[in-house]
């Protein structure tokens, strides 16, 4: 039986990678050692970070204007960077909130800026929707705007970026290289890398080198975005197996033809299960079209009793991790760039019979 795995994170990686990484595991580049066995600051290793560096460069059309960095700590550490090294004193740092991610990061920001916290959301009793980013009611000064363009739990994606003097910060943990975006309309992005990158362990900061001197405050050497970057991250040990298995799915990606192609791809997945969710009596999806997101597909079933049986019959069918997440409830299809579009057929295959021997 094929398994498919809709996790939200860590998520499933391309097989390819998979199996290459299986090949190469005791025996990386005729060493006789694993990568993750040598020195980050061997050759060998040096020349995958360069490599990767470019790869990704490349991927997302990345500027000597910025600084590309590997750091450690995932989402929730760049939650607590991102402030560190952005603080400017006597000016608010301006948090978007459109969901559960973009929250928890002013939570966290609110211990080392001042900040506030600007509700975009715009929920009906029916549907969750986002007030247009061309509304938003932006204060004229802020030390930088922060935002997350997909909120991985609520399923709520946005394709506009706000533009603002301030720098504009983007957590884009879920949605990063899933589709083209222009990278000179931010200043600083961040993913935590266990969705569209790699394992967990790593976290990618894409920054203006002109932020780098902002650090005033005592940021941790490690959080220090100007101190990483003069150590081309390696300011102390990265995670080198996770670094490995990046530069594997940025080499992937651009084996099968960049993020053009599978932004098409993940246009072409999400419809297909949208269309399905809308026309279909027994199942519903909260969000507004203009909203919704690529990666992550919330659903819910109509009679939420038959909730608990649903998991355990897709579970039974190959069909992994469909639990929605505890805030919102129901279902969520997490489908990153690393999912086919086998795995979206045998969902509403699934789906369909369900709905059937339960209607
Ligand atoms: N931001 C977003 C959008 C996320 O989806 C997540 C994790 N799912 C995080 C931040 C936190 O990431 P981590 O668990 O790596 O700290």
């Amino acid at each position: 039986m094929s398994v498919f795995n809709f996790c939200a994170g860590p998520a499933g990686l391309p097989p390819e990678v998979m199996k290459k990484a299986q090949k190469e595991f005791l025996n990386w580049q005729d060493l006789g050692v694993s990568v993750m066995e040598i020195s980050h600051r061997s050759k060998p290793f040096l020349s995958l970070a360069e490599q990767s560096e470019h790869d990704l460069r490349d991927l997302m059309k990345i500027s000597d204007d910025y600084a590309v960095l590997f750091m450690q700590g995932g989402g929730r550490g760049q939650f607590a960077a991102v402030p560190m090294n952005l603080h400017v004193p006597g000016k608010d740092a301006v948090y978007i909130n459109t969901g559960i991610w973009s929250d928890g990061a002013y939570d966290e920001a609110c211990k080392f800026t001042t900040a506030v916290e600007l509700n975009v959301r715009n929920d009906s009793d029916e549907q969750f929707n986002v007030t247009p980013v061309s509304e938003w009611q932006l204060p004229n000064s802020a030390s930088y705007i922060h935002y997350c363009p997909n909120e991985t739990i609520d399923g709520i994606e946005l394709f506009d970026v706000p533009k603002h003097d301030a720098p504009i910060v983007a957590d884009m943990s879920s949605n990063i290289l899933s589709r083209e975006m222009d990278v000179n309309q931010f200043d600083l992005i961040y993913a935590g890398a266990q969705k569209n990158i790699g394992p967990s362990g790593l976290a990618i900061v894409i920054v203006k080198k002109s932020l780098l001197e902002r650090n005033g405050l005592a940021t941790p050497s490690i959080f220090d975005y100007e101190i990483q970057a003069k150590k081309e991250s390696m300011y102390n040990t990265p995670p080198t197996f996770s670094w490995y298995l990046a530069a594997e799915v940025f080499k992937w990606l651009k084996s099968i033809g960049g993020v053009s192609v599978i932004e098409q791809h993940n246009r072409e997945k999400a419809k297909k299960l949208y269309d399905f969710i809308d026309e279909s009596p027994f199942y519903n999806n909260k969000v507004h079209t203009s909203v919704r997101s690529l990666m992550n597909v919330p659903f819910w079933l109509k009679n939420e009793s038959l909730n608990s049986q649903f998991l355990t019959e897709s579970e039974h069918s190959g069909l992994l991790a469909l639990e929605g997440h505890r805030y919102v409830g129901g279902m969520r299809a997490s489908i990153y760039n690393a999912m086919s579009n086998q795995g979206i057929d045998a969902l509403i295959d699934f789906m369909h019979r369900f709905a059937k021997e339960n209607s």
